[in-house]
């Protein structure tokens, strides 16, 4: 597209701006009837997933090419350094989670690592009978849910994949990020635009709630539905009678024994473990480690920044205020260590990180999905004793564990035990993401139905193509 300040434009500059402009529009049908009005946002469910289906037919239209230059919009939009402080700094202030720094590196990895239309691979067989391919193709419109703790990494990272599949999406953000979503989604839609998208690719309806996150996930124009969130949530998906991914809690367990490096694991399970105030749902969040390490580990892991609560009084402060019952409390969600310790009366030095206590294997600090940068560490007899006490920790979850180890047959075991999602060795959780290890990015891990750590060939339809006695050139 020519851009040219107004007041130095031609007259020959000024008809071939105008013809541009038409020429985009033409191609662009859906962006004729929505754009200007609505940028992604709708009053209700029906009016929104209406806008996607629409769009998503033209789109249906556009080559890969083209799907190219949109992911690379996004990535260029998403990573200007003032877009990434923008939404670090929002999301905790709207949410009340998080710190702006890791929210500030989650979205850069969003943009980065999620991967593009090169994750859309075709399988092809030919011989005698001739060619047969198995392509990739889009859903349609699906349904995405959020969660609070990643607002808008999950929008960055749900948006590329599920576009680059060829699909439209109707988000349905957690009522607690609604403005700032809002803001991203609108946004998103100016990118779009701005590179000759269909408008309402990316939509979302103005005042999300659990009843319209419900009606959007049962619209009979909804062809997938895809969940990031807690298991509530998931259960209500998998009723909608659609298609269902499903990326739902997790409790990580990490294991230390006697072969490890147990610097390195200190500083690893704190890293880990206060990224943005343990809000990932990939975080470790109970440490059992083998009764021979546990002193020196818990020694190591205080250099690095951890406090050990030993007072039961002051333990029994710290539980009074984040638990309710057995549920964290969500106020206290995602707070840092200092503000927790602090209100709990506790006096810990301004620099610490982590609040941790050696503690029996049922409290609650070690068996629920705190999402705080509060820790159990659970003394264990040995590495079978460690291994055991994990699973039993990771409830069927199927997300994430660690471990470190320098022992392969307990690492294998391990591995063979706890069946998560990730399986992170030797490294913090966050590398199981992407960031200090191999592999793409992803926020939405979908542990329940099996995708994994999902990518745009998650959110397609596997299509066959058969060509009878022909195309065989060997
Ligand atoms: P949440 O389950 O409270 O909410 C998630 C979303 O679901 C929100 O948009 C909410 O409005 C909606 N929702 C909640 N209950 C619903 C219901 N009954 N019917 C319809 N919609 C409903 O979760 P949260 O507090 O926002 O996020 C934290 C949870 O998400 C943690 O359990 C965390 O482990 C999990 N999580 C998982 C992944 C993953 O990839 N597996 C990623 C991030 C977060």
């Amino acid at each position: 597209m020519t851009t040219l300040a107004p007041d130095k434009l031609s007259p020959e500059q000024i008809a071939r701006v105008v013809a541009e402009a038409l020429g985009s529009l033409a191609s662009n049908p859906a962006s004729v009837a929505y754009s200007e009005v609505t940028d992604g946002i709708f009053d209700d469910a029906d009016s929104a997933v209406a806008a996607a289906k629409a769009a998503q037919k033209v789109f249906m239209t556009t080559s890969m090419k083209f799907r190219r230059k949109i992911v690379t919009a996004i990535r260029d939009f998403v990573t200007k350094e003032e877009n990434l402080q923008y939404m670090a700094e929002q999301a905790v202030i709207q949410t009340g989670m998080g710190n702006v720094p890791d929210k500030i590196m989650k979205n850069r990895m969003a943009a980065e690592l999620t991967p593009g239309v090169e994750d859309l691979t075709t399988e092809a067989w030919s011989g005698d009978d001739g060619l047969t391919t198995v392509e990739l193709s889009p859903f349609g419109v699906i349904a995405a849910i959020l969660p609070t703790t990643n607002p808008t990494e999950t929008i960055i990272c749900n948006t590329i994949g599920m576009l680059v599949a060829g699909n439209a999406v109707v988000f349905s953000p957690h009522p607690r990020a609604k403005e700032l979503s809002r803001w991203l989604i609108r946004e998103l839609n100016r990118v779009l635009a701005g590179v000759g998208a269909p408008a309402n690719l990316v939509c979302m309806v103005r005042e999300p709630s659990i009843e319209t996150s419900n009606a959007i996930m049962t619209h009979p124009d909804v062809a997938m539905v895809v969940v990031t969130g807690g298991p509530g949530v998931v259960h209500a998906a998998l009723k909608s009678g659609k298609k269902v991914i499903g990326a739902g809690a997790g409790n990580p367990p990490v294991v230390v024994d006697q072969t490890a490096d147990i610097e390195q694991a200190a500083r690893d399970i704190v890293a880990g473990a206060t990224f943005d105030n343990n809000l990932p749902c990939t975080s470790e969040k109970e440490v059992l480690a083998v009764d021979a390490i546990t002193d020196l580990l818990m020694f190591e892991m205080i250099k690095n920044g951890a406090y050990q609560i030993k007072d039961p009084a002051a333990l029994k402060r710290v539980e009074d205020l984040i638990l309710d019952g057995n549920h964290p409390k969500t106020e206290w969600v995602g707070k840092s260590a200092v503000e927790i310790a602090r209100a709990a009366g506790i006096d810990v030095p301004s620099n610490t990180r982590l609040l941790m206590a050696e503690l029996d294997l049922m409290h609650p600090f070690v068996q629920v999905e705190l999402m705080m940068p509060v820790i159990g560490v659970v003394r264990c007899q040995n590495v079978d004793d460690a291994i055991d006490k994990a699973v039993f920790c990771e409830h069927g979850n199927r997300h994430t564990a660690a471990m470190h180890s320098t022992d392969v047959n307990a690492l294998t075991k391990m591995g063979r035990l706890i069946q998560t999602t990730i399986f992170v060795k030797n490294g913090p959780s966050f590398a199981g993401l992407g960031m200090g290890g191999e592999g793409y990015a992803t926020f939405t891990i979908a542990g329940p139905t099996g995708e994994g750590l999902t990518s745009a060939r998650s959110f397609t339809r596997r299509r066959r193509c058969t060509l009878v006695g022909g195309l065989n050139v060997r």
